[in-house]
């Protein structure tokens, strides 16, 4: 099983949970750790709100000694620029113990230049139509998005904009950041996956939970590692905790 959930939403962001529910799930499934990520402030009506992010740190502190598992403050920054930028402020960084990074639609763009760039062609996109000539512009944004330094966890790869998965996985390695597996859907081809692996990404099992019941399952990309046969010791944190400490 894993040790630790790493992707989780509160109603401080879509969720419908809260911090207490989330840990209360946690412990009832045995969990180590369990991190909250609600969604980064440019995401539109969803994103949390900077005074949010003091409340949940006054409140973990309040119910550690409740609970045996131990909760950690992330984030789930958007991102949102053509050139691989999250909306987080380098002076907001240190308010999160971890940052995980994905591409959203419904994200307010840096400028209109980049939303012309880049939000809206990404937003208006057919999943099913990429040609590869925009796979190989989102491929250069997850790429310098990674090598930014900030992102601990990249979030559901290939879940609205598609990039080619060995230069992405490439950088994840270099640069020591986790390649999820998304509890909600697995975005990649069996064959995408296979190429992650082959290569040894470290990958990275979330519920993104949404619902106090759903924290902790990961179900769907577990389906996908047993079909597939993967050595789960390629999971990090599986059986085992990761190490999410990384600051720049
Ligand atoms: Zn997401
Ligand atoms: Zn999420």
């Amino acid at each position: 099983m894993i040790w630790g959930d790493y992707h989780t939403h509160t109603k401080n962001s879509d969720g419908h949970g809260t911090l207490i529910e989330t840990l209360r799930q946690a412990q009832k499934l045995g969990l180590r750790q369990v991190g909250i990520t609600d969604h980064g402030f440019r995401h539109v009506a969803r994103g949390m709100k900077p005074r949010d992010v003091d409340k949940m740190r006054t409140q973990i502190e309040q119910y550690k000694a409740e609970f045996d598992v131990q909760c950690l403050l992330g984030i789930e920054a958007n991102i949102y620029t053509s050139d691989g930028q999250i909306d987080l402020l380098p002076q907001q960084r240190d308010l999160f113990d971890y940052v995980v990074a994905g591409y959203h639609k419904a994200v307010w763009s840096k400028s209109i230049a980049d939303a012309f760039r880049f939000g809206i062609p990404a937003f208006c996109a057919d999943w099913t139509s990429y040609t590869d000539a925009q796979r190989r512009k989102y491929t250069k944004t997850m790429v310098q998005a990674i090598k930014t330094g900030k992102i601990n966890v990249l979030a559901h790869l290939n879940y609205g904009i598609p990039a080619f998965v060995s230069e992405v996985g490439k950088a994840a390695m270099d640069y020591d950041v986790y390649v999820e597996l998304n509890g909600k859907r697995v975005s990649m081809t069996d064959d995408e996956v296979m190429t992650l692996y082959d290569m040894g990404v470290k990958f990275i099992l979330n519920s993104d939970g949404h619902y106090p019941n759903k924290i902790g399952n990961v179900d769907v990309p577990l389906a996908v590692v047993d079909r597939l046969k993967l050595d789960k010791s390629r999971i990090v944190n599986w059986e085992k905790l990761p190490d999410m400490t990384k600051k720049i």
